[in-house]
Parts: structure tokens; C-alpha cells; sequence
């Protein structure tokens, strides 16, 4: 009989364990996805444009044989599989919050006809839960889950797979994707595979250097790629030598399977402070203030930049991400979940357990948080990582007439361009202040 492989954040035919394992069953597959209200609601316009560009892709791929559908999957997934006569539904694990939810109702809703629930694989190297300590608890701290992590280690990348794609009985045209402003990378697993050549030829041999710096093209921009499963992080590993880039970026690849990690360990945590202490913090409730760090109107340029940067692109350097979170929790004292919002809202790559909980590492609250009291300093971190200007004149034009460095210390402020909307030495003042009474109460 026939099998399903419902396709989810793996949108690809390479590296796919669960493929390879349906095709072990039958010969003939049906390739399935189902658009989800629940998930398209949340997701903001350009992760919804770019998820419609990848199934496209995905479809051409498969010589037009992608079925489309729309609606609950407990029921779009059951119809799909009994109007084939399928045996089974095969899967790649998604362990997120409300992934495991639905999946439990899909394999529900299967058993009641007969129909197999088949997960093989998930989209990481290693599926989150796995790594514990040795007394069987999840780790809490980024180190030693690394250690565990690489000694755990994973399998290769999975061997292709040939299978007759069913015809689907009936299919919905992919949506054209929504317009959006943002400049959005090119969909689909041969643009994540070409991206990915191009930095192992290039940018690779100095990423452990780079990597920090926002004004250079020094990191593999496979976000939004990881983030859909256009392309497996085990094809990634699978590349990376011993090299000082490849150890670098095996370690920025486990962070991404640390917080999925957490996630799935802690699901609250995607709303709510992993650090029970920050319950108590005292927040600001600014509208403006929040309106003016989204427009990226604040005065300080390195955070300008970056929030225009998230805007016109759909994607902001790591080292300002964490620059312009810090601001928003430290110097504008709002709550981290309402820069996550915003985040989710225009990213690309937009990931709950990667956004959430870098958000939390940030304002001090999440697993082995960069401690609160460290403050980063806008003006410095500006200064260090982008040295001559270039990522702070390339997004706000109203500096581009300041020269070199001097972008980042603005001592004659261009008209168009704000005056700081706060002083950061006074809020960091503040910031402290307030942190200390949540420590000390405790
Ligand atoms: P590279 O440097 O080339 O890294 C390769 C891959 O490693 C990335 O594609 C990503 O999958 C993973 N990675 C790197 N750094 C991290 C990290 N700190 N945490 C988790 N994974 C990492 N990443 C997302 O994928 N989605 C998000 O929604 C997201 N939100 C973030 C919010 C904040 C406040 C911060 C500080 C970071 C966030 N990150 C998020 C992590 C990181 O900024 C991006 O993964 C990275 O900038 C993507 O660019 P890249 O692919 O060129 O990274």
C-alpha cells in the first residue's frame, strides 16, 4: 500500500530520514502539506512568503505532485491518507509546543482508521529530549549540554531515496506568496544547498573571526533555510572539519538544538521567564518608547540599524540582535516578550525556541543567562563590531554623510536623525536597581 510523508519544517528531499524511511515501506509516496491556520496566523507576512516560496520549490521538485491542503490537519491529514488507501502517515518529529500537540491528535485520528504513525528524525541533529544528564535530567547550561551533545554525536546524512510520487487525488494551488516590503532570500533546498557552498568556498575560513562583525557577510545566512528544513543541519555537520570556522560554527548549530532542547523540556517558556525570579521584575509600559526601538528611531545608531536592518530584510546580525534586545529590556525596561513579538512579527527565520529563548538569555532571565548586570553599552558595541560605520550607514541613510567611526559617537547629530531617546548611563542605573530587588528579595 501507499504511504504518506506529511511534509512540516522539512521542506526538502535531501538528508531526509523520514523519507528514506517511508520509501523502506513502499515505493509509492504521497507528498503532503497541509496549511494550518493555527501556524499561519502566528507567523508574520515574510516567513509566510518565504514558507510559499519553498513549497513552490518543493512542489517543482517533486514534478508538480506537492498536495495542498488547507484546514485541520486531524482531519486534512486522515482524508489525505484514506483517499490514497494509505498504510501509514511517515513524519519528521516536530517536538514544539503546539507541534506535539497536534501530532498527538493526527496519530489519534489515524489509529481510528487503521493508519500507521510513523516518526523518523526531527529537524535537528540531535532530536531534542535526547541529550540528559547522566541522572536523566535536561541540562540547563549551554556548556556542558555542548560536551554531551558532540559526545552524543548523530548519523549521517541519510542516503537518497527513490520513490514513485503519487499523483495527488485533489491539490490546492500553493498561495502565491503575500507581499512584503522586505528583500527575503531566495526559497527552496537548492538555494539553501548553493548558500551553503558558497560560505564553505568563502566565508568559512574566517566565520571564527567574523562572525561577530554585522558590517561583513561573515556568517551563512541559513537561518531561514534550518528554519523551514530546506536543508538538514546534519548535511551541515556532515561538511565541518576541524577548523577553527567549522568548530565555531558547530557551536552556533548547537545553540539552536540547546534551545529547542529547553523548549521542549519547558514549553512554558515560551511565554513565560524560565527564571522564576523575573516574575517580580518591574516593567515600563511605554507605547511610544516601544514604537519608536520598532521603527528604529531611538538615536543610538547601532540599534537604529539593526532594527531597520530586521525590517528591510527580515533577518538582523546575531551581534545586534542581541544589542538591540538589550536595549529594549535594559534600557527601555519593557518586557522581553513584547521585543519577541516584534521579532516573530518580521523574521524570516522567525523560530519559537531559537527567538523565545535568546530573547530570555538576553534579559538576563533565561538558562545560564549573560548575567542581567551586564549591560551592553550601545555606543561600544557599535564601536567594536562595526568598526568603520559600514552596517550603520547602510541602513540609516540619515548618517551616510558621517564618516568612518565617528557614526557611532555622533557629536554633530544630522537634523534628520534623533536625539538619543534615552541616557544610558542613567539606565543602567535603573536597570540595576531594579534587578537588585528581585535578587535580594529572593
Ligand atoms: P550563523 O552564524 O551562520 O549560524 C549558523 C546557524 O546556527 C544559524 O542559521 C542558526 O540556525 C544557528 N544559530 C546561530 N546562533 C544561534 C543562537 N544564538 N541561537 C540559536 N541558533 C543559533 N535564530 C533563529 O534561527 N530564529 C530566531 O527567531 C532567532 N531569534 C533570535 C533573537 C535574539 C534576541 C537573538 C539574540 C538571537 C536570535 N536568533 C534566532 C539566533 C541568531 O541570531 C540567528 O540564528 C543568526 O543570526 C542567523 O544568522 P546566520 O544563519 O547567518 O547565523
Amino acid at each position: 500500500a501507499p504511504v504518506v510523508l506529511w511534509f512540516r519544517r522539512d521542506l526538502r528531499l535531501g538528508d531526509h530520514a523520514a523519507l528514506l524511511e517511508a520509501s523502506r515501506h513502499s515505493k509509492h509516496v504521497l507528498a503532503l502539506y497541509v496549511l494550518d491556520d493555527v501556524l499561519l496566523k502566528r507567523s508574520g507576512a515574510p516567513r509566510v512568503a518565504f514558507l510559499h516560496g519553498c513549497l513552490r520549490a518543493l512542489d517543482e521538485q517533486l514534478g508538480g505532485r506537492l498536495m495542498v491542503v488547507h484546514g485541520d490537519p486531524a482531519t486534512e491529514v486522515v482524508r489525505a491518507a484514506r483517499a490514497i488507501g494509505a498504510a501509514a502517515v511517515h513524519v519528521s518529529a516536530d517536538r514544539g509546543p503546539y507541534g506535539r500537540r497536534r501530532d498527538a491528535s493526527v496519530a489519534k485520528a489515524l489509529a481510528e482508521h487503521g493508519i500507521d504513525w510513523v516518526e523518523t528524525g526531527s529537524p535537528y541533529a540531535v532530536t531534542p529530549g535526547r541529550v540528559v544528564k547522566p541522572d536523566g535530567s535536561p541540562y540547563r547550561v549551554f556548556t556542558p549540554f555542548h560536551r554531551a551533545w558532540l559526545a552524543h554525536g548523530w548519523p549521517s546524512p541519510a542516503e537518497p531515496s527513490r520513490v514513485d510520487w503519487v499523483a495527488p487525488p485533489s491539490s490546492l494551488e500553493i498561495p502565491r506568496p503575500p507581499r512584503v516590503s522586505a528583500t527575503l532570500p531566495e526559497p527552496g533546498e537548492q538555494a539553501a544547498l548553493n548558500v551553503w557552498h558558497a560560505f564553505l568556498d568563502g566565508a568559512l575560513a574566517t566565520y571564527a573571526e567574523d562572525r561577530d562583525r554585522p558590517d561583513l557577510a561573515g556568517t551563512t545566512r541559513l537561518s531561514p533555510y534550518l528554519r523551514w528544513g530546506c536543508v538538514h543541519p546534519r548535511t551541515l555537520l556532515a561538511d565541518l572539519d576541524g577548523s577553527a570556522g567549522a568548530r565555531a560554527l558547530r557551536t552556533e548549530l548547537c545553540w539552536r538544538e540547546f534551545h529547542a532542547d529547553v523548549l521542549w523540556h519547558r514549553p512554558e517558556t515560551a511565554r513565560e521567564n524560565y527564571d522564576k525570579r523575573f516574575d517580580r521584575m518591574k516593567h515600563d509600559d511605554d507605547p511610544e518608547a516601544f514604537e519608536r526601538w520598532c521603527a528604529g528611531r531611538t538615536g543610538y545608531p547601532i540599534v537604529d540599524a539593526g532594527m531597520r536592518q530586521l525590517l528591510a530584510e527580515g533577518w538582523m546580525h546575531n551581534r545586534v540582535r542581541m544589542v538591540v534586545a538589550s536595549f529594549l529590556v535594559k534600557d527601555l525596561h519593557l518586557p522581553w516578550w513584547r521585543g519577541a513579538r516584534h521579532f516573530m512579527k518580521h523574521l524570516v527565520d522567525g523560530d519559537l525556541a531559537s527567538n523565545q529563548l535568546n530573547w530570555q538569555w538576553v534579559a538576563g532571565c533565561g538558562t545560564d543567562a549573560a548575567p542581567y548586570f551586564r549591560i551592553f553599552n550601545p555606543l561600544t558595541q557599535g564601536e567594536k563590531f562595526d568598526p568603520d560605520g559600514d552596517y550603520v550607514r547602510r541602513y540609516v541613510p540619515e548618517l551616510r554623510s558621517v564618516p568612518g567611526k565617528a557614526v557611532h559617537r555622533l557629536k554633530n547629530r544630522p537634523e534628520a536623525y534623533p536625539a538619543p531617546m534615552v541616557d544610558h548611563a542613567h539606565e543602567r542605573q535603573v536597570a540595576l536597581a531594579r534587578y537588585g530587588e528581585i535578587t535580594t528579595e529572593s
